[in-house]
């Protein structure tokens, strides 16, 4: 069967198919700038790349888009939309609603809509990916898979915060972690990978991109994970600050700065600090200059002090979640390095480790060159540690591919 793998944004449509016979990507795309000007598809099927200029004014034209493209004599992979057995949809936030994912109905649409004030930025655009779906491939089975469901596992002393417990009772306000997709996935393909049971085995996944987050796993199940309500609790990230005293929000609505250091004047909104903490901190609040590691890399490595201390920091919080999750677990069989920093950052990673022989972690320096999957621990550590590049999608069309032929997922 052909999974059609979609991931929508306010105003972007990313997709892939899948044959799941062998799981080979046949095809893949972007739509980008929905409804506003300037608004292209970027797709690609094998060698064969091809861009497409054309006013694409909502989702259902983008999603319209996709299937003529895919379907086309010469960039297309299939000869009708027929061929689609499914589509996959990742959404982000599932609240306590959905601990798995789910054949999209009425009753799974309006569970989704609840969410919308916990994903404000995304669960509307997923839902908007869903419905253009629903439009344009009539009768073709839809799938939502959520970000959240995997950390749905998570005991109540791991996921409830402090606050009056009623907040949780009635506004839903509790950790929910995000990147559950990709952490499930990193989870069960590292056992897969080192050919062990994840059953008595305890792991901490560390995915590592322009967003960031830490997974305590134990028998496969996430029992604790750094993000929170929202994605910016937790490491610093690209552009987010992550954990900070939640009273530094009113102090900096109280007393704002404009972007070159000087008093705004007047006190800001709470949201306003938020957007600062979720738009222009992290690596890039921080350096100053940019929000991509490769670059702070490059500025640290030429002396740039602050581009330097974004560096430690974002080390030292990494350290600090993967010593605090062993302690949570009663120590750690393996450590993950995922995502584009933890795939690709091999100096990154072999400073994450450095320090950590004191738990059995010690890294094989030769191993370490690595960007693909592999052990990159040394002989005699005792924590085994590993690369395993991310596949969010090809667990999307697993579930997918499940849920319309067997009514549930192989492994949740
Ligand atoms: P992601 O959000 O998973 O796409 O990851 C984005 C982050 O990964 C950025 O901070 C990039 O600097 C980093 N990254 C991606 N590719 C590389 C690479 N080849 N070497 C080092 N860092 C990389």
């Amino acid at each position: 069967m052909k999974i059609l793998v979609v991931n929508a944004g306010s105003s972007s449509l990313k997709y892939q198919l899948i044959d799941m016979d062998g799981e080979k990507e046949l095809a893949k795309g972007l739509v980008e700038r929905i409804g506003i000007e300037g608004s292209k598809l970027k797709h690609s099927a094998g060698d064969k790349k091809t861009e497409i200029a054309q006013e694409i004014p909502d989702h259902e034209a983008a999603a319209q888009l996709m299937l003529k493209i895919l379907q086309d004599p010469e960039f297309g992979v299939i000869k009708s939309t027929d061929e689609i057995g499914a589509v996959g949809h990742r959404v982000l936030h599932g609240g306590s609603a959905f601990t798995a994912s789910v054949i999209v109905n009425d009753a799974a649409k309006q569970a989704i809509r609840d969410c919308f004030p916990l994903g404000p930025l995304h669960n509307p655009a997923n839902l908007m990916g869903i419905e253009a779906c629903e439009k344009v491939m009539k009768g073709t089975p839809q799938v939502a898979v959520f970000d959240t469901a995997f950390h749905q596992t998570m005991p109540p002393k791991a996921y409830m915060y402090g606050v009056p417990k009623m907040y949780e009772e009635k506004l839903h306000v509790r950790r929910y972690g995000f990147h559950g997709t990709s952490h499930r996935y990193v989870s069960r393909r590292v056992c897969e990978f080192l050919g062990i049971s994840p059953i008595g085995k305890k792991i901490i996944i560390c995915h590592l991109g322009n967003g960031s987050s830490l997974s305590a796993v134990m028998d496969g199940k996430c029992q604790d994970t750094s993000m929170g309500l929202t994605p910016l609790e937790g490491l610093l990230m690209g552009t987010r600050c992550g954990s900070c005293d939640p009273a530094v929000v009113q102090f900096i609505a109280n007393n704002p700065l404009n972007d070159d250091g000087t008093p705004v004047g007047h006190s800001i909104s709470v949201d306003e600090v938020l957007t600062m903490m979720n738009k222009k901190s992290g690596l890039l609040g921080i350096s100053g200059k940019s929000s991509d590691c490769r670059d702070i890399d490059d500025l640290a490595s030429k002396g740039d002090p602050n581009a330097k201390l974004a560096q430690d920091m974002l080390i030292y919080g990494i350290k600090k979640y993967i010593g605090s999750y062993a302690a949570a677990m009663g120590g750690v069989d393996i450590i993950v390095f995922t995502a584009g920093i933890g795939e690709n950052n091999a100096d990154l990673r072999a400073q994450v480790i450095d320090g950590l022989e004191f738990m059995g972690a010690k890294i094989d320096t030769e191993k370490n060159k690595t960007r693909k999957e592999a052990v990159i621990s040394a002989d005699d550590s005792k924590v085994t540690v590993c690369v395993i590049p991310t596949n969010e999608e090809i667990m999307i069309a697993r579930d997918t591919l499940d849920l319309v032929t067997t009514g549930k997922v192989r492994d949740n």
